[in-house]
């Protein structure tokens, strides 16, 4: 079995790596790049590999990073399954189409200020596209070996990270390849920890953050709460760029559970993504994914998705309500990165006051808007327009969807034989982190993935 590294070998979107196997070849996960618009036009270029060519697919979680380049690999001559968790096919639909929008948005803007005539700025992909996509899905559960192709059985273990997420294990000629998709740090809300891992002859690890530690979710949820306090203070509202899947309800859950202790009731609470609301849906439907701990809070007096004073704004319209709203409102907004989306309108009508607070709760990859932010820029742009930055801005660690340095090397231990591991899906710096501390931690061998390079499992 040989396995060559196409995608977040180097940077942290744009997953997609291929196996072959027994005269077969597969890929795991065919993401979009995501960043600056620079990295993004890399999307449009042809595949290091042909198409048609792919025998398999399959999928560890619904993260546009690992997906978003799916519509394409159709369009593109592929005519094979993709293999993924039900909960993971469902927020695929969902992460689809919402970037199929976003990309028509983009195309259409484009070639309205084009000065030179040509409106030729055709969308990556369009909705019609993801149809095809979901024609491709067959679902498997967790934990149960599955023959895809000859030869080459797959089993998905629950990575923790978000709802669906699966740690895939390929095996094949007598061999055995162990990707970690994303790995959620232990102590998520409603999500399980990561499953405990077996044995490999070669693991494939993501590095998102192989180079720190968060804080502990104690701290960070004390954190959010004094956030609250200072806004209530200041007269102001509290933007939350969040992503729509996990992060979102997330938020929707320590809001459940500190309802009464953060005085939540002061506030009107906006969840103004139409994602966030869809996946809201896809997650009642999957509560035996849940934790113990989220279940009971299900059956409790506060459901998280249905607090007193939480509003759901899934028309424009209801949107652009808000921003009527001077103070008093918290509005968790997609994107999570500030890349798209109506994080974008509410920051440009907020970041120039003092009063208002801008919480930064995920990862924020370089070339993005919420990275220029999160690094302190003074000014922005956003929609062509400048943006003096004088609002509150917040960045708080502790709520990754990614297990830390701890929680790798944690993931890593539970593997019996320490096999040898290609750091995939981190920056470098991340990555030569990352790679000291388990050399010195196991003494195994750690690689670093870099596009094209190839490795025997
Ligand atoms: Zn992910």
């Amino acid at each position: 079995m040989k396995v060559r590294f196409y995608g977040a070998a180097g940077e942290v979107t744009g997953s997609c790596h291929e196996v072959h196997a027994n005269g077969k070849t597969l890929l795991l996960d065919c993401g979009m790049i995501q960043g600056s618009d620079e990295d993004e036009k890399r999307n449009e270029l042809p595949f290091p590999f042909e198409a048609a060519r792919i025998d398999a697919v399959v999928l560890s979680h619904a993260h546009i990073d690992h997906c978003g380049r799916l519509p394409l690999l159709i369009h593109r001559g592929y005519t094979g399954p993709i293999y993924t968790q039900a909960a993971t096919a469902d927020l695929l639909k969902i992460l689809l189409e919402d970037a199929a929008s976003l990309a028509l948005m983009d195309a259409e803007r484009d070639n309205k200020h084009r000065r030179d005539g040509h409106q030729n700025h055709q969308p990556l992909f369009t909705k019609a596209d993801v149809a095809k996509v979901m024609s491709h899905v067959k679902t498997m559960p967790y934990d149960q070996a599955r023959e895809i192709l000859p030869g080459i059985s797959v089993t998905l273990r629950d990575a923790g990270h978000i709802l669906g997420s699966a740690c895939v294990t390929l095996e094949a000629e007598g061999r055995t390849l162990l990707f970690s998709g994303d790995i959620g740090p232990k102590g998520t809300p409603i999500l399980r920890d990561p499953a405990v891992q077996h044995k490999a002859d070669l693991v494939l690890i993501e590095s998102t953050y192989g180079g720190r530690l968060h804080r502990t979710r104690e701290d960070t949820i004390a954190e959010l709460g004094e956030i609250f306090e200072q806004a209530e203070r200041d007269g102001g509202n509290v933007l939350i760029p969040a992503f729509a899947v996990g992060r979102s309800q997330e938020l929707l859950y320590w809001f459940a559970k500190y309802y009464e202790q953060w005085n939540l009731k002061r506030w009107k609470i906006f969840l103004d993504s139409p994602m966030a609301v869809k996946v809201v849906e896809v997650m009642d439907g999957h509560e035996d994914l849940f934790d113990e701990d989220a279940k009971k809070v299900w059956q409790g007096k506060i459901n998280p998705f249905r607090l007193p004073n939480l509003h759901f704004t899934p028309e424009v319209s209801q949107s652009q309500e808000i921003n009527q709203i001077k103070h008093g409102a918290i509005i968790i907004a997609g994107s999570g990165m500030c890349t798209g989306g109506r994080i974008r309108h509410h920051l440009r009508n907020s970041l120039g006051n003092k009063k208002h607070h801008v919480v930064f709760v995920g990862y924020q990859a370089q070339g993005t808007l919420g990275r220029r932010l999160v690094d302190g820029a003074k000014i922005v742009r956003i929609f062509n327009e400048e943006v003096h930055v004088n609002a509150r801005l917040h960045t708080i660690g502790g709520l990754s969807a990614h297990a830390d340095q701890a929680g790798l090397i944690d993931w890593y231990s539970s593997i019996d034989n320490q096999p040898p591991v290609v750091l995939v899906h981190g920056e470098d710096d991340a990555r030569n982190a990352m790679k000291e501390v388990m050399q010195e931690k196991f003494g195994n061998q750690v690689s670093l993935a870099t596009p094209g390079m190839e490795m025997d499992v």
